[in-house]
């Protein structure tokens, strides 16, 4: 069929195919989500359904993504890796950022009620952004995912440092700023441990660590429905662990497959 007159426009798109035989870096986070977190009434410092939701989403991703290696998720973030020979829609940038934006945005609202079911749907609809970063060698990849997880660490202890002064010891939000303010790691320990009877190190690892969602080999004889469970992340001292609801398998069911979330192994 001929080209109609108007198709020369096409030629304005630009080639954004990212460099081959590199890993690719897929972070996406979320838009204001210190008013989203406020606005639900996420339990502070740390909601566990929420992580679990942003969990669930983060595995719809890896199930429609079959090249997505490794997943590392804190707070409102979730870090994608994909195998470096990668030639998902021939490595367009666009293509790959905006397809784990929007499934993980879709998942994220498609499965809310199954964390608070008291809470039909979002008040407003959550808004992620997304990046592709290129890393050459596995030494940027390792480093990268260690940056995160200090980053999940430095965070948590602080914020629960926070909480507990404002919660439990009757401070202002700015008095319990002021309080930490210029405070090291060691000091904040030292207070939880001291004025909380908190014992930072034995707080949940999910918390401490951030999740990590890894793919597995399963064997091809194996049954082909045996994806390995989505267990329930009950937490010690959770009351309100929601069972994850089974996904099913992908459609190359005897291809890699998701293992549950699983704690980081150092700190
Ligand atoms: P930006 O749009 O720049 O990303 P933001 O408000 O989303 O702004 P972040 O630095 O991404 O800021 O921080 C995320 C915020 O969401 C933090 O304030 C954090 O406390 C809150 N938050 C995210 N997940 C949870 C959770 N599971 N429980 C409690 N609070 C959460
Ligand atoms: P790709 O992932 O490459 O975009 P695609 O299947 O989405 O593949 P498109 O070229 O985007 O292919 O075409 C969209 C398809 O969705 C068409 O086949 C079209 O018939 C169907 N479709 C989209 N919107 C509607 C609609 N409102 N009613 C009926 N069919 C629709
Ligand atoms: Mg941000
Ligand atoms: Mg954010
Ligand atoms: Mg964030
Ligand atoms: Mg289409």
């Amino acid at each position: 069929m001929a080209k109609s007159k108007y198709e020369y426009v096409k030629e304005f798109e630009t080639d954004d195919r990212l460099l081959r035989n590199v890993y690719i870096l897929v972070r996406i986070d979320g838009k204001g989500f210190h008013k989203f977190s406020a606005a639900h009434q996420f339990h502070k410092p740390n909601d566990v359904l929420a992580l679990s939701l942003m969990n669930h989403a983060a595995r719809c991703v890896m199930h429609e993504l079959d090249d997505i290696l490794l997943a590392f998720g804190e707070s409102d973030e979730y870090s994608f890796l994909f195998r470096r020979s990668t030639d998902l829609y021939e490595r367009r940038q666009a293509k790959i950022v905006s397809t784990v934006v929007s499934l993980f945005t879709s998942a994220y609202v498609y499965y809310w009620r199954d964390y608070f079911p008291d809470k039909n749907r979002p008040l407003y609809p959550p808004i992620f952004d997304g990046r592709a970063i290129l890393y050459p060698s596995e030494a940027e990849v390792k480093d990268y995912f260690a940056w995160r997880q200090a980053d999940t660490h430095i965070n948590n202890l602080y914020n629960t440092s926070f909480w507990a002064l404002v919660e439990n010891g009757g401070l202002t939000p700015k008095a319990a700023e002021n309080r930490l303010s210029g405070t090291d790691s060691k000091a904040k320990n030292e207070m939880l441990f001291t004025e909380f009877n908190t014992n930072y190190s034995k707080l949940p690892a999910i918390f401490r660590k951030g999740s990590v969602l890894l793919r597995e080999s399963v064997p091809k004889d194996q049954d082909k429905n045996a994806i390995i469970p989505i267990l329930p992340e009950t937490l010690p001292g959770s009351t309100s662990a929601t069972a994850v609801p089974q996904l099913t398998p992908g459609q190359t069911s005897s291809g890699p497959q998701l293992s549950t979330v699983t704690e980081p192994s150092s700190s």
